[in-house]
C-alpha cells in the first residue's frame, strides 16, 4: 500500500476506537487500507455488507482520523472485493416485503408513562439504525402498539433514507419467517431466502414468540441475526413476553434478544386512553366530546385495539341513527348499563351523614370550602357507581353544567390519589353506598 505506514493505520483505527466507540465493531480488525492517492485513502471491507454498514455510519470517523493520523485533508472511500458484490446482486425491492399499515406510523403513536421508554428507543433506531440499541426487543400483551412501533420503525427509515440511498427494511411477522424458511428449505431455494433477510439494513420481526418450539426455525434466526449484528445492521423484534418468557427459546437466542435493550409496553393509564381516543376520533373524523373519550377510556382499560372497536361502535350508532355521538349515545351503543340500583339521592343521603353536612347543602349555590368538598365527593361517587353522563349529575345538584361535575370528578380522583385519608373515606362512603341499596 502506498504513502501510509501500518503505523499510521493503527494510528486511524486507534483515533476511531476512541472518538467513536459507539461506530466500532469487532471486524474493523479486517479492515485493509488499500491505496492513498491524491487524498482518497481507499479501505478494503470483506464484504458488500460491511461496505455499507461504514458508509452509512463511519466515514466522517475514518476521516477525522485519518487526517489527525496524517495531517493532510483526507476522503475516505470503502470498498469490497470484487468478487462479493457479483455474489450478492442488489435485492429487488418491492412494496410487497413490506405490507405496512400507513397509520402506523409516529406521528399517530401517543405516548404517555405505559410506552415512553420504547418510543424514544424506536425513534433513535428509526433515525441511525445499527448504532444505538442493536436488538431492540419490544413486549407486551396484546393490542398494546407492539406492531404500530415495529412498523413506525420502518416508515421512520424508509422516510428518512429514501429508497435510492439504499436502505432496505424487512418488516416481517415471525409466522411469515418461518413459513417461508420451511418452504426455502422444501424447494432448495435457501440462497434465495438467506439473501433476503441476511442482507437487509434493518430487518424487523414482529411476534417471535411464535418460535416457541420450532427448533429449526430458531436455529435459522440465530444465523440471521449473527449475520446482520456482525455487520452493524439492525435487527428489532417484538413478542407478547420478555425473552426469557418465550416458552423452549434456546437459550443462545434468549441472550442474544437480550444483549440490545429490552423495553416493555404497558397498559396505558387512564389519561393516555382518553388521548388515544381522541386522536383516533380525529383520525376518523368522528367528531368525539370530552365526557364520550372519558367513557369509552374507562370501560376499556386493557387493550387499545378494544379502545378503537368502542370508537366505530358508537360512530356506527351514530350514523344509523342520525344522531352527534353524545354520552347516552355512547352508552347505548357500548351496552354500559347505568346502575339501576344506586341512586344519586342515596350517594347524597350517604355523603351528608358521613361528611356531616345536609343534603340541602349540596345541591345549594353555597362555595364555602366545608360545603365544596363533601359536594364534590359526591359528584366523584356519583360518577363511579350510576353510570350518568355528567349533565345528568349536574341536574341533582341544582342544575349545575357538565363541566362543573366534570371538574369535580377529576379533582376528587386527583386528590385521592395522594390524600390517604380522604381516598379512605370516599372508599367507606361508596362501600355504605352500595351496602344501602
Ligand atoms: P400489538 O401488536 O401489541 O398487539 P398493535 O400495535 O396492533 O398491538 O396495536 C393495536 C391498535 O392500537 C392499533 O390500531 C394501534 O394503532 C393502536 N395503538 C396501540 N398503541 C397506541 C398508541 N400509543 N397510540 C395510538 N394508537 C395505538
Ligand atoms: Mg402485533
Amino acid at each position: 500500500m502506498a504513502n501510509i505506514s501500518d503505523i499510521t493505520w493503527n494510528d486511524v483505527q486507534e483515533h476511531v476506537r476512541l472518538t467513536y466507540p459507539q461506530l466500532v465493531r469487532g471486524w474493523f480488525a479486517q479492515l485493509e487500507p488499500t491505496h492513498f492517492e491524491g487524498g482518497v485513502l481507499s479501505i478494503e471491507t470483506r464484504n458488500r455488507a460491511q461496505s455499507r454498514y461504514l458508509d452509512r455510519h463511519c466515514r466522517q470517523a475514518f476521516a477525522e482520523a485519518a487526517q489527525a493520523a496524517t495531517g493532510r485533508l483526507v476522503t475516505i472511500e470503502f470498498a469490497a472485493p470484487p468478487q462479493d458484490l457479483q455474489e450478492l446482486p442488489d435485492l429487488p425491492e418491492t412494496d410487497a416485503d413490506l405490507p405496512l399499515n400507513g397509520d402506523y406510523t409516529f406521528d399517530d403513536f401517543v405516548t404517555g408513562p405505559c410506552n415512553r421508554l420504547a418510543h424514544a428507543a424506536a425513534v433513535s433506531i428509526a433515525d441511525s439504525p445499527g448504532v444505538n440499541y442493536n436488538p431492540f426487543f419490544i413486549h407486551g400483551s396484546v393490542g398494546l402498539g407492539k406492531t404500530h412501533l415495529l412498523q413506525a420503525i420502518c416508515h421512520g427509515v424508509k422516510h428518512r433514507n429514501g429508497r435510492q440511498n439504499g436502505q432496505s427494511c424487512r418488516y416481517i411477522s415471525c409466522e411469515m419467517f418461518t413459513n417461508q424458511y420451511m418452504e426455502a428449505v422444501q424447494s432448495g431455494s435457501l440462497y434465495h431466502f438467506h439473501q433476503r433477510y441476511r442482507d437487509a439494513d434493518l430487518l424487523v420481526i414482529d411476534d417471535v414468540q411464535f418460535l416457541s418450539e420450532k427448533e429449526r426455525s430458531q436455529e435459522e434466526l440465530f444465523h440471521t441475526f449473527n449475520a446482520l449484528t456482525q455487520s452493524g445492521r439492525q435487527i428489532v423484534l417484538s413478542a407478547d413476553c420478555a425473552p426469557r418468557e418465550i416458552p423452549n427459546l434456546e437459550e443462545r437466542l434468549v441472550s442474544r434478544f437480550n444483549a440490545g435493550l429490552v423495553a416493555s409496553l404497558e397498559r396505558p393509564c387512564l389519561e393516555t386512553r382518553i388521548a388515544i381516543v381522541q386522536r383516533k376520533a380525529r383520525a376518523r373524523g368522528i367528531d368525539v366530546p370530552d365526557d364520550v373519550a372519558e367513557l369509552i377510556a374507562r370501560q376499556v382499560d386493557r387493550n387499545i385495539r378494544e379502545l378503537e372497536g368502542a370508537l366505530i361502535r358508537i360512530d356506527a350508532m351514530s350514523q344509523l341513527e342520525n344522531e352527534p355521538v353524545t354520552y347516552d349515545l355512547a352508552r347505548r351503543a357500548l351496552g354500559a348499563q347505568p346502575s339501576k340500583v344506586v341512586a344519586i339521592p342515596t350517594i347524597m343521603e350517604v355523603v351528608a351523614s358521613r361528611m356531616e353536612v345536609k343534603v340541602t347543602s349540596l345541591q345549594s349555590k353555597s362555595r364555602t370550602k366545608h360545603i365544596t368538598l363533601p359536594r364534590h365527593v359526591c359528584m366523584y361517587i356519583a360518577r363511579e357507581l350510576t353510570g350518568k353522563s355528567f349533565d345528568e349529575i349536574g341536574g341533582f345538584f341544582g342544575g349545575r353544567d357538565h363541566t362543573t361535575v366534570l371538574h369535580a370528578h377529576r379533582t376528587i380522583e386527583s386528590r385521592i390519589r395522594e390524600d390517604v385519608e380522604l381516598r379512605q373515606q370516599v372508599q367507606e362512603i361508596m362501600g355504605s353506598v352500595r351496602n344501602a341499596i
